[in-house]
């Protein structure tokens, strides 16, 4: 007998993007990580910390956490979840929904790619259904794949474009499995589909700290939905999924909107540059809701525009996938490290005329 279930021998890890050892002089670009550092509301509460506390287990709900959720979003504490990660929520609802061929797990490409990775270890049938070319979201389809679960992205990565507020009220009413609206970007966008989880008990709005709030080591996420929906998640989830630190450094920059908001708008200012030296560079990119960009190259290769621009200590991300494989997603970085970028794109593209 072999150590593993059948599904795991047969099923790819999750690849995560690079992450070079610390001290490493690196432009780091590649996993949509804040350039700026978090509020310093989070190292002023790191020492209000008791290490004497961390005796004891943490709340297993992480009611201050909940509180701060609470108070910022105007949801009652019971219609929040908190998760070690927003990946560890997207852990749960597979877990706790899908199943088989029946409980299917539906999502539309190319999106997260630990959608897919989740599922397979369940096991769990899935469904992927191409975005068209111009990204409208493929609703009858979508419908018609009967998802335990239906995973969207909005902002989407890697191709940073939003659904629009009309499809998603579509998509819930015609689907009697839960919707789950993943707004990990949401932070960098002009509009949030919080308020559907007030119209439809099958939603659920997805947040995590680890893009705008600029704590992706953190590991905080949490889930916004009607408690009905969440009482499955919470039978399914380890009881100290959150830890003490976690729950009390998270409150405070939650509370910090007004930082969080400054720096966003820094980055969507820096964005807008980014896409414009791209194009100038004779890139195509589309619009960007994200803290990224989705870049595709003139005339020259990703793959090798990607290993010229590792070469130079510039890391950003290439995925190796149908419909992707000739594009860069790039996250957007400081002003310093955006220009550095664009002058080593433009060499390396002088060079290869
Ligand atoms: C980054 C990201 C997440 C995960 O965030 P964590 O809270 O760090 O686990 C979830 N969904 C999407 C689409 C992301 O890009």
């Amino acid at each position: 007998m072999g150590y593993f279930r059948s599904t795991i021998n047969a099923m790819m890890g999750y690849v995560p993007g690079e992450q070079p050892a610390p001290g490493t002089r690196i432009i780091k670009l590649n996993t949509n990580e804040n350039p700026y550092p978090p509020s310093s509301k989070v190292a002023e509460a790191l020492q209000t910390i008791d290490v004497n506390h961390l005796r004891r287990y943490p709340d297993p709900f992480a009611n201050e956490f909940r509180q701060a959720v609470r108070d910022v979003f105007q949801v009652p504490t019971d219609w929040v979840i908190v998760g070690n990660g927003s990946d560890d929520i997207l852990n749960l609802l597979v877990r706790a929904c899908a199943e088989g061929e029946e409980r299917t797990v539906v999502y539309p490409t190319p999106t997260y790619v630990l959608y897919k990775t989740l599922s397979a270890m369940q096991p769990a049938n899935v469904v992927e259904v191409p975005y068209p070319e111009n990204f409208q979201l493929p609703l009858v389809d979508l419908t018609e794949a009967r998802g335990a679960i239906t995973f969207i992205a909005s902002p989407n990565s890697p191709s940073g474009h939003m659904v629009p507020l009309d499809d998603l009220r579509t998509l819930a009413k015609n689907t009697s499995g839960i919707v789950v609206i993943d707004e990990a970007y949401v932070d960098f966008a002009e509009y949030s589909a919080l308020p559907l989880v007030q119209e439809f008990e099958n939603v659920i709005i997805l947040r995590t700290l680890s893009k705008g709030y600029a704590l992706a080591g953190l590991r905080l996420g949490f889930g916004i939905a009607n408690p009905k929906l969440l009482a499955g998640l919470f039978k399914v989830k380890d009881s100290y999924n959150v830890d003490a630190i976690s729950i009390t450094l998270g409150a405070a920059a939650i509370r910090d909107q007004t930082y969080k908001n400054s720096r966003a708008s820094q980055v969507k200012a820096s964005r807008e540059k980014l896409t414009l030296d791209l194009q100038q560079l004779g890139f195509s990119v589309f619009k960007s809701h994200g803290n990224f960009i989705l870049a595709t190259p003139a005339k020259h290769n990703a793959e090798s525009l990607y290993l010229s621009l590792k070469d130079q200590g510039i890391l950003v991300r290439y995925f190796k996938q149908t419909g992707l494989d000739n594009k860069l997603r790039i996250s957007v970085g400081t002003e310093e490290d955006n220009t550095i970028l664009i002058k080593t794109l433009f060499e390396i593209l002088q060079q290869d005329r």
